[in-house]
């Protein structure tokens, strides 16, 4: 059993705060909704958890197991446990899937043996086309294809924690289904616990969370079970805040935000 707790997060990027106090703790096989409109905050909260470089944290934790992560780059968050499904995935050109799993088991100290038969297998549970397991990560892929790719790595490499940005963006009702049915498995099978950030019901329909936060300007402004997300469908972010904030056009100013669904 492992415990994800993030407490007091106060954080900011080109010297604007964005997080303004952020308090979730996230348990062994529990799935938590972070529910918010365009610009509340909900991809810089999962850039800071993993240390992207360009975000500035002023106050908070981020404890794994007690451990805080913060002071860790990247990449040993990854080996302690932490995994992030992008809401927009990188192209990696040159770098193929097999390679780059191997690289990472053996970072983890697992063995390689019989890894390419894993990822043939776990491609065929999620319906990731194997004629493309050739192409070099994320290369040339469609939305949903990415999101499949991603899904298949988190499924290889069993992190104790994924936080899922947005991963209903750019699916399909097939990919959404395989996807978010994948990772419920997940939390199952290896007690995965996820943090699956999200402005629609959609994606919690096939994932059922345990709780659902509202995060608005920075701050988590309710939290509850299931239900919060249904009334958050049927009476809009306004009933959290006072304000009219849901449908702002989004101001991250970036064009892959026009794609997004
Ligand atoms: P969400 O994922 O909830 O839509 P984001 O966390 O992407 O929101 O963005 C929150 C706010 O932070 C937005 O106002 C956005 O413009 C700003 N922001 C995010 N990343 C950057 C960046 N790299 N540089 C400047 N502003 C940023
Ligand atoms: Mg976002």
């Amino acid at each position: 059993m492992s415990t994800l707790e993030i407490k007091g997060l106060v954080a900011s990027v080109a010297g604007k705060q964005i997080l303004n106090g952020i308090d979730l703790t996230v348990r062994s096989g529990e799935v938590h909704a972070v529910m918010g409109p365009n610009g509340a905050g909900k991809s810089t909260l999962s850039a800071v958890v993993m240390g992207k470089p360009g975000y500035e944290v002023h106050a908070g934790q981020v404890l794994l197991d007690g451990v805080d992560l913060l002071g860790m780059p990247t990449w040993q968050r990854a080996q302690a446990g932490m995994h992030l499904v992008m809401q927009y995935p990188s192209e990696v050109p040159g770098v193929d899937l097999t390679e780059m799993l191997a690289e990472a088991y053996s970072a983890r100290g697992r063995s390689t043996d019989g890894l390419a038969a894993s990822v043939a297998a776990e491609a065929e549970r999620i319906h990731f086309p194997s004629a493309l397991l050739d192409r070099s990560l994320n290369v040339d892929l469609s939305g949903g294809e990415k999101k499949r790719n991603e899904t298949l790595q988190l499924a290889l490499l069993q992190p104790k924690f994924a936080i899922l940005d947005e991963l209903d963006s750019g699916l399909d009702i097939d990919a959404l289904r395989d996807c978010s049915r994948r990772v419920e498995a997940a939390t199952h099978d290896s007690q995965l616990g996820v943090l699956a950030i999200t402005h629609y019901n959609r994606l919690l329909e096939e994932l059922h969370p345990d709780h659902v936060h509202i995060l608005v300007k920075g701050r988590i402004v309710a939290s509850g079970g299931p239900d919060l997300a249904d009334q958050l469908e049927r009476d809009g972010y306004e009933a959290f805040t006072g304000d009219e904030v849901a449908d702002e056009p989004t101001s991250s100013g970036s064009y892959d935000d026009l794609f997004a669904l």
